[in-house]
């Protein structure tokens, strides 16, 4: 049976992986020239169902709305014109309630949790390295009033309660040196043993070589127009250079989903958020940190790739736009100057900005719509990497007609 599948970033090569293992013929096509080129190129790296609360929280909406109005740092609003925005903004604001957020949380939790096992099988079988590591991600509040929060927040993730540690500001800096010159403006942190990181990259890459020497068949710089129906089914895949056929055909094109659905009469919840990145090379390693994380009052996501640290920051909403200028990264790089004063290169930043395929609830569309052969992977938003090994295993589960292994209750279109 041969599948096809539309987008080749972490989503669409974990799929073609499970989907070869399970004697399928794939194809996976991408406008890029390589896998894993827009929002899985640049992300935090950060495997963290440790920190997979959902975003939609009741002091969101009080964030959005000075962000019209007051230059924010992190939640950033540019006025621009789309029709997909206003729907998805109310039923995004809609989920901010207490209750909601617990909902979306538990269901985030299950999926990156079951995701990170199947991310551990794989490495077991294929012995991939992607810079990960395994130390644990640290959670760092610099305040009294986001710990407590932070605390409060901690019982949404009772499944795991076991692995999240809360320390006091002298235990995190026993176990994170690094931030020993923050100490009297620390007010403490929780550590996840479990929590880890890895670059989404270099991983999506290595993944893609793999499935080619499976048999996997890859069409790069190749964009896709159109999608032909008949009786209520894809018939064919249209690109700027090509038609191709298949008897089933995976949806994995992240936001940009949204526009290849509706032709097909379905309605997928998912808009950008636009994130930033800088990456910066290591001088004196014995002052950078051997954790990845986040600093909570600021909203910045760190984590150790090779020689490098990167941290990313922003939830900007401005349509499909991926451009950016130095001053969209100056209070990340401040940031990152006070974390880390003097482990870093400031001289050599590589700076990128992608985005987040956004749901209301946080988590991807799995299943069929209107189109029985046609299966969606897709709008996994802050989360896609961790969520990538356990989002393939289900869709090759659903295309298989096996039950998956967990509830995917709010997570079908259907
Ligand atoms: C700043 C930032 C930080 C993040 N940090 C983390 C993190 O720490 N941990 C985590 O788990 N997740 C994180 N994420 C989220 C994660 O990166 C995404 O959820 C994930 O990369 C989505 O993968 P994808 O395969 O769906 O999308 P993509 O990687 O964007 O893949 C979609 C593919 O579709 C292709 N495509 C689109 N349109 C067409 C077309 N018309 N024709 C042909 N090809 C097309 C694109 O070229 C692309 O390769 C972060 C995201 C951002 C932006």
């Amino acid at each position: 049976m041969e599948v096809l599948i539309l987008g080749a970033g972490v989503i669409g090569v974990t799929t073609a992986y499970e989907l070869v293992n399970d004697g399928y013929q794939v194809t996976v096509i991408d406008r890029q020239s390589k896998p894993a080129m827009e929002t899985s190129f640049g992300n935090a790296g950060l495997i963290s169902p440790g920190h997979s609360f959902a975003w939609t929280t009741p002091k969101l909406p009080g964030n959005l709305m000075k962000s019209l109005f007051q230059k924010q740092r992190v939640f950033r609003f540019k006025l621009h014109w789309c029709p997909g925005l206003i729907r998805w903004g109310f039923n995004f604001i809609r989920h901010c309630t207490s209750e909601n957020m617990r909902i979306n949380t538990a269901r985030k939790l299950r999926l990156c949790s079951f995701s990170q096992e199947k991310l551990h099988e794989l490495i077991q079988e294929t012995r991939l390295e992607y810079d990960q590591n395994k130390k644990g991600l640290i959670y760092i509040y610099r305040s009294d009033e986001a710990l407590n929060e932070g605390i409060k927040k901690l019982k949404l993730l009772q499944p795991i309660m076991d692995k999240l540690d809360l320390l006091n500001t002298d235990d995190l800096i026993k176990i994170e040196p690094a931030l020993d010159h923050l100490k009297s403006r620390i007010a403490g942190g929780i550590y996840c043993n479990t929590d880890e990181s890895g670059n989404c990259h270099k991983f999506t890459q290595k993944l893609a070589k793999l499935c080619l020497e499976k048999g996997v068949k890859f069409q790069f710089d190749e964009t896709i127009t159109r999608l032909e129906t008949k009786r209520g089914k894809v018939q064919k895949v249209i690109t700027n250079k090509n038609e191709y056929t298949a008897d089933v055909y995976v949806l994995a094109l992240a936001s940009h989903s949204t526009f290849f659905a509706r032709k097909l009469g379905d309605y997928l919840p998912i808009y950008p958020v636009k994130g930033y990145s800088i990456t910066l090379p290591i001088v004196d390693f014995s002052k950078a940190p051997v954790h990845g994380g986040i600093d909570e009052d600021n909203l910045l996501a760190f984590s150790l790739m090779a020689n490098s640290i990167r941290f990313t920051s922003v939830a900007e909403i401005a349509g499909y736009d991926t451009s950016h200028k130095p001053s969209d990264f100056s209070y990340m790089v401040d940031l990152a100057d006070s974390l880390f004063p003097d482990a870093l290169d400031f001289t050599n930043i590589k700076y990128w900005a992608g985005l987040r395929p956004m749901t209301p609830n946080g988590s991807p569309i799995f299943g069929n719509g209107k189109m029985k052969n046609l299966f969606y992977n897709t709008g996994h938003g802050h989360l896609g990497w961790t969520m990538a090994c356990g989002s393939a295993k289900i869709t090759a589960d659903l295309i298989t007609g096996r039950k998956p292994n967990i509830d995917l209750e709010g997570m079908l279109l259907n």
